[in-house]
């Protein structure tokens, strides 16, 4: 039985969240902890600090905050971390959203889904399967093990493979992430999306943004996924696609392979206009732009002596600073990154 109650939805308005630039906010992605089995050297320091436990909302206020988002016309949950399936008892947040999957017109969500570096899902692919997730993003840099382990600080490639080979025989599909570094692991992406096609899985590359100091400059491992394109035409066809997942992902079909590639491209094209999203760190801070350092305290709403009131309040109070873009730049050696958080607190 599920430690996790179910809750009332919070009372207040079921207006839907719409920001000032007109922006439907349908998507949540929820980080629950920032803690993490790996150390990839463009998203955290090896020696990262993290944050005191008591600070990280409990299983039951993540899911009474969520409820709180559907009420508002979320559909689309993505839980995030750090990494998410190294926190305790996580499969239970899953079971209780997952309860909610389907309840279509009454605060139903239409999918619920998380993102992951594959080391757990070994252990935790069933259950997520069970619990109605049906899609799962695994982040994949290399597949070469001397450079996974270089890169991520952890040799752990092993596991990962096996964690991707569990994910789909759980039958959850399964889109590989991979973000695309200068000098790193640039000459091996074409073989990194044929393997991914080979096995049917879907692909996103992503470029590198400076969110967090880390213990390199950000200019030497900056790769314009505009040059990457370049290279991969000369390879392949590729057919851009109506596809879309709901998110700032632009798809192509490769006619070679027959795999969907995508590529996200913060830098080179900004794709803000269309931004349908919010993040909630996993101590209940809301960023409404994972580039701006704007933000609400969810956490005081929610431990407050009217949480249900405070929490819709807080929400609309984001909707009033939702910037309309972030202003990522990669250019200038030295210089500070566009925010001081790193991705795996803010949640990727
Ligand atoms: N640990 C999980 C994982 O790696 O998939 C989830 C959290 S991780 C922060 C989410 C995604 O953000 C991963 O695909 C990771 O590669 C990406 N990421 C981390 N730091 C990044 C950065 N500075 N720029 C672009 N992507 C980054
Ligand atoms: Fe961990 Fe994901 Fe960051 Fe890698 S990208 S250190 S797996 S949170």
């Amino acid at each position: 039985m599920s430690r996790i109650r179910d809750v009332l939805t919070p009372e207040g308005s079921s207006r839907p969240l719409v920001d000032t630039f007109q922006r439907r906010i349908s998507y949540l992605r929820l980080s629950v902890t920032d803690r993490c089995d790996l150390r990839c050297s463009y998203c955290m320091p090896e020696r990262m600090q993290f944050l005191p436990r008591k600070e990280v909302l409990s299983l039951e206020e993540l899911y009474k905050l969520s409820l709180g988002f559907i009420a508002r016309g979320v559909t689309k949950i993505r839980v995030t971390g750090g990494e998410p399936l190294v926190r305790r008892d996580i499969i239970e947040l899953f079971q209780a959203l997952g309860r909610k999957l389907g309840e279509k017109g009454h605060g139903g969500l239409e999918e619920l889904t998380l993102t992951t570096n594959g080391t757990q899902l070994p252990s935790h692919a069933e259950a997520l399967a069970q619990a109605g997730v049906r899609r799962v993003n695994v982040s994949l840099d290399t597949l070469d093990p001397a450079r996974f382990a270089e890169l991520s600080r952890r040799d752990a490639l092993p596991q990962v493979l096996e964690g991707i080979a569990a994910a789909s025989a759980a039958g959850l599909k399964v889109k590989i992430n991979a973000v695309a570094l200068k000098g790193i692991n640039e000459d091996e992406i074409p073989d990194l999306i044929a393997w991914a096609h080979g096995q049917g899985h879907d692909i996103t590359l992503i470029e590198v943004m400076p969110l967090g100091d880390v213990e390199e400059d950000r200019v030497d491992h900056y790769l314009p996924l505009s040059q990457v394109r370049e290279i991969l035409e000369r390879r392949w066809t590729l057919t851009p696609s109506a596809e879309t997942t709901g998110g700032p992902a632009r798809y192509d079909r490769i006619e070679e392979t027959g795999g969907l590639l995508g590529m996200i491209t913060p830098l080179t094209n900004n794709f803000c206009s269309g931004c349908n999203r919010i993040r909630v760190t996993a101590t209940g801070q809301l960023y409404p732009c994972l580039g701006g350092g704007e933000r609400v305290d969810l956490r005081a709403a929610l431990r407050s002596d009217n949480p249900e009131a405070n929490l819709q309040q807080a929400l609309n109070e984001a909707m009033t600073i939702k910037p309309e873009r972030h202003h990522f730049d990669i250019s200038q050696r030295g210089a500070a990154p566009a925010q001081p958080r790193h991705m795996s607190v803010t949640g990727g």
